[in-house]
């Protein structure tokens, strides 16, 4: 389904959700481990959106629009913590290549420059890494470990004003992002209401989840509980960069791509697995 055309509206991102591809697209998963979900995800907000934030924006806790987004998740589940939410700073990250993001640390970042591998038509991205887990079998998913959100400001303009008919409302895009950095995939039924549509035109604002998306969080994280991640040794272990043989317990770098052919190309460490 082709909308940019008539309705201007651009794909929101994005990249998240590898899978095989002998393995159906309903079997594919992409979640944290209930031990990073205890106390939830550390993602730190670039101190470059600092001057965005109006304080006449926060909520009863004084939280900030974007802590505001993370909360929106954290209340799709009693079960888990998706984000701190803690409102933590850093350091923007303005790298050429999208694989410099993977590091210590997580975050939402600006970028300039965009990347030479990621569509022009993205107004963000979401990049995650994972382990491969259960490998060949009907419980096969990814173990998320690391990822990041970094919003395209070589090609657009955001703002924090809902009002804003000439600037695309960062929140909405963010609550978008933060969808997809806990594991979730577009919602594939056009009449559904949820933030996790793939189009966003500039006059949208989807500051809140719906009961779909509620249901996708809630059908992510099942009751077959994961065990504590091993982060760290993942890290330090690589990425393959071929895609042939998958095996049980290899990182895994996701990205997909919703091109402006209204195709989303799926990439799994590099090479096009999917295409749909
Ligand atoms: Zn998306």
């Amino acid at each position: 389904m082709l909308l940019n055309g008539c309705f201007a509206k651009k794909s929101i991102e994005k990249i998240s959700r590898p899978g095989t591809t002998d393995v159906t697209s309903s079997s594919r998963e992409a979640k944290w481990s209930t031990g990073v979900l205890l106390s939830g995800i550390d993602i730190k907000i670039s101190s470059d959106f600092n001057p965005l934030f109006d304080v006449a924006d926060n909520d009863g806790s004084g939280h900030n629009l974007f802590i505001q987004m993370m909360k929106q998740w954290n209340s799709s589940t009693n079960l888990y913590t998706f984000f701190q939410a803690d409102g933590d700073t850093t350091t923007n990250k303005n790298y050429t290549n999208i694989s410099s993001y993977y590091d210590s640390e997580m975050g939402i970042y600006k970028s300039t420059n965009w990347f030479s591998n990621v569509s022009n038509q993205a107004l963000a991205v979401t990049q995650f890494y994972g382990i491969r887990r259960n490998v060949g079998s009907a419980t096969e998913y990814i173990e998320l470990t690391h990822a990041d959100i970094i919003l395209n400001y070589r090609d657009y303009t955001f703002s924090m004003d809902s009002s804003s008919n000439s600037n695309y409302d960062l929140p909405s895009v963010l609550l978008h992002e933060l969808g997809h950095f806990i594991g979730l995939s577009h919602q594939s039924d056009f009449l559904v209401s949820s933030v996790m549509q793939p189009y966003l035109s500039i006059f949208d604002v989807n500051r809140s989840i719906t009961s779909a998306d509620i249901s996708s969080t809630r059908t992510n994280y099942n009751a077959s509980l994961l065990t504590a991640s091993n982060a760290l040794s993942a890290l330090n272990t690589g990425v393959r960069t071929s895609q042939v043989d998958p095996k049980e317990g290899e990182i895994v770098r996701g990205i997909i791509e919703l091109r402006d052919n209204g195709k989303c190309h799926h990439y799994e460490n590099g090479v096009l697995s999917d295409i749909h």
